[in-house]
C-alpha cells in the first residue's frame, strides 16, 4: 500500500496505526523508500539502521496486542525518527560527523534515547551535523555538506541541518537535534520545520557529546508546533545523571492566549537583516495584532553584546570538553613519537579546521592573564543579558525575533570567512546565554533566484514557560 509521508504529524501516524490503516513496518519502509530517493542528493542521513524494520516489527506486536486488548498506547509507538549524531544509541555509530569518531559505537544510550525507547519509537538512523555541533551551515561535517531541500545548491543551516533537512524532505516524522547557540532553530528556518530548544535543564544532557556545557540543550525538530510538544514532553525530566536537570514547574500563567503581550527589541533589528526576512517578520506581527495579540515595543539593553559574549564562553567550554578525545579513549589512534605525540597526532588527523579554531580560542580565553579579561568578563556580562530578559518578561509573556538574520544561504558562501558565519548566530544565541526556550517556526519565504526559501521566527518565553 502506498502511504502519504509528506507532512506526515506524530498525531495523524498515531491515528492511523491505531486504526489498523497500515503497520509500523509499512510506515517504517514507506519513510527508507523516500530517504533512498533523496538522501543521495541531500545528505541528512549519515547511516540508515539496517535494524529499522525489525525495531517496527516489535512496535507491532505491541500495537496489535493494545488494539487486541482495546487499549490505548504510548503516541510514539512505532513513530519513524531520526537522531542527530551526538547523541549516543547503544551500540550504534556516533560520530559527531567527526573523522575522529568515524568507528565510534556508543556503549550506552542517552537519557533522550532511553526514554524514547521506552516509548516503542523506532530509529531510522544517524543525522548529518557540523563536526561536534560546531558550525552554523553543516558544511564542517566530516562527511560532506547537508543540502537544503528547497534549493540544493544552499545550506541546510546547522549545525543540526541533517534533523532539519530530513524533516524537510520528509524522511522521518520527527527529530532530535542539539542546540548550543541555535543548532536547532537556525536549520528549523532554513528548511521550513519547527524546532524547539528547551529551558536549560528542562532535558537531560546525559548521553549527548557535550559542546558547551552551560549552554547544551537537546530538543524536537518536527512539522508542527504540537508535535514538539509531545516530544517535549517525553524527552523532559530530572535526570539522576545530569545534575544540571531541574524538576518540572511550568511558568506559564496564560489563560487566554489572546491577551498575550509579545515583546519586540525593535533597536535590535536595525540592521543586517535580509529585507524578506523582515518583511516575512513584520506580516507576522500584524497576523498576531489581527488575532488579539498586544506588540508592544521592549528595550533588551545589552543584547548586542550577546554574540560577544557567546564566543567567548562557548568555545571555552569547549576546549575543556574536547580534552577527552586524547586518541586513548574513544575513537582514532594515530602513533606519533611518544605517548604526548600520539595525542597531537591523533587529533590533527582527526580534527576538522572550525573544532581546531574554537580548540585554540577556548583555550587562549581561559589561559592565565586572559581569563578574567575574557571569561570571567563575559560571565558578567552574561548576567546582565539574562537580567534584561527576566526584566522584560516582567510586562510581555513572549519575545519575538527572526530566528536568522537570512535565509539559507549558498553552500561556500560563508565557510572560508568564520566571522560571517559567527554573525548568522545573532538572535538565537540570547535563548542559550540566559537558559530560556526558544521555538522557531515558520513564517513565509523569501523569493531568491526563482526559488522560495523559507523564513523563521522566533519565539522565546522565560525559563520553564514552553508552553506558552
Ligand atoms: N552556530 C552556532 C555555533 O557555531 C551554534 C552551534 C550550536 O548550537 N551547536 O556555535
Amino acid at each position: 500500500m502506498s502511504i502519504d509521508i509528506t507532512q506526515l504529524t506524530i498525531a495523524k501516524a498515531h491515528n492511523a496505526l491505531k486504526k489498523g490503516e497500515y503497520t509500523s513496518v509499512q510506515l517504517t519502509e514507506a519513510y527508507i523508500v523516500e530517504i533512498a530517493k533523496k538522501n543521495p542528493d541531500i545528505n541528512a542521513y549519515l547511516e540508515v539502521f539496517s535494524d529499522a524494520v525489525e525495531q517496527a516489527k516489535v512496535a507491532d506486536t505491541k500495537i496489535q496486542e493494545a488494539i487486541a486488548t482495546k487499549k490505548d498506547f504510548p503516541v510514539l509507538l512505532g513513530i519513524p525518527c531520526g537522531i542527530k549524531d551526538n547523541i549516543l544509541i547503544q551500540g550504534k555509530i556516533a560520530s559527531a560527523a567527526s573523522k575522529l569518531l568515524e568507528t565510534y559505537h556508543a556503549t550506552y544510550d542517552a537519557t533522550v534515547v532511553a526514554k524514547l525507547k521506552e516509548q516503542g519509537v523506532v530509529f531510522l538512523g544517524r543525522l548529518n551535523m557540523d563536526e561536534f555541533a560546531m558550525g552554523g551551515s553543516t558544511e564542517n561535517s566530516a562527511y560532506g555538506p547537508t543540502k537544503n531541500p528547497y534549493d540544493v545548491t544552499r545550506v541546510a543551516g546547522g549545525s543540526s541541518g541533517g534533523s532539519a533537512a530530513a524533516i524537510a524532505m520528509n524522511g522521518a516524522v520527527f527529530t532530535l537535534g542539539s542546540d548550543t547557540g541555535g543548532s536547532i532553530r537556525q536549520p528549523a528556518s532554513f528548511c521550513g520545520v519547527v524546532g524547539l530548544k528547551p529551558t536549560y535543564g528542562a532535558v537531560s544532557r546525559y548521553g549527548v557529546m557535550a559542546m558547551g556545557s552551560s549552554l547544551d540543550q537537546i530538543g524536537p525538530i518536527a512539522q508542527t508546533v504540537s508535535d514538539c510538544e509531545t516530544i517535549f514532553n517525553v524527552i523532559k525530566g530530572v535526570d539522576i545523571h545530569d545534575g544540571t536537570t531541574i524538576k518540572e514547574e511550568s511558568r506559564t500563567k496564560i489563560q487566554d492566549s489572546r491577551k498575550m503581550v509579545i515583546g519586540v527589541p525593535r533597536h535590535f533589528l536595525k540592521e543586517g537583516i535580509d529585507p524578506a526576512v523582515m518583511d516575512a517578520f513584520n506580516k507576522s506581527l500584524d497576523v498576531f495584532k489581527s488575532k488579539g495579540y498586544e506588540i508592544r515595543e521592549i528595550e533588551l539593553p545589552h543584547i548586542s553584546y550577546s554574540l560577544l559574549v557567546y564566543y567567548i564562553i562557548m568555545p571555552a567550554e569547549v576546549s575543556s570538553n574536547m580534552a577527552r578525545f586524547d586518541g586513548v579513549k574513544y575513537g582514532m589512534h594515530v602513533d606519533g613519537a611518544d605517548g604526548i605525540q600520539d595525542y597531537f597526532e591523533t587529533r590533527r588527523a582527526g580534527l576538522g579546521k572550525e573544532v581546531i579554531r574554537r580548540i585554540l580560542l577556548g583555550t587562549y580565553v581561559l589561559s592565565s592573564g586572559y581569563h578574567d579579561a575574557y571569561y570571567n568578563r563575559a560571565n558578567a556580562v552574561r548576567r546582565m543579558i539574562t537580567a534584561d530578559f527576566e526584566k522584560a518578561f516582567g510586562s510581555v509573556d513572549i519575545i519575538a525575533t527572526p530566528t536568522a538574520p537570512s535565509p539559507a544561504f549558498k553552500i561556500g558562501e560563508k565557510n572560508k570567512d568564520p566571522i560571517s558565519m559567527y554573525l548568522e548566530d545573532v538572535f538565537t544565541v540570547t535563548a542559550n546565554i540566559t537558559g530560556m526556550p526558544a521555538l522557531s517556526i515558520p513564517c513565509g519565504f523569501a523569493q531568491k533566484e526563482g526559488k522560495d526559501l523559507p523564513i523563521g521566527l522566533q519565539l522565546t518565553a522565560t525559563h520553564g514557560a514552553e508552553s506558552t
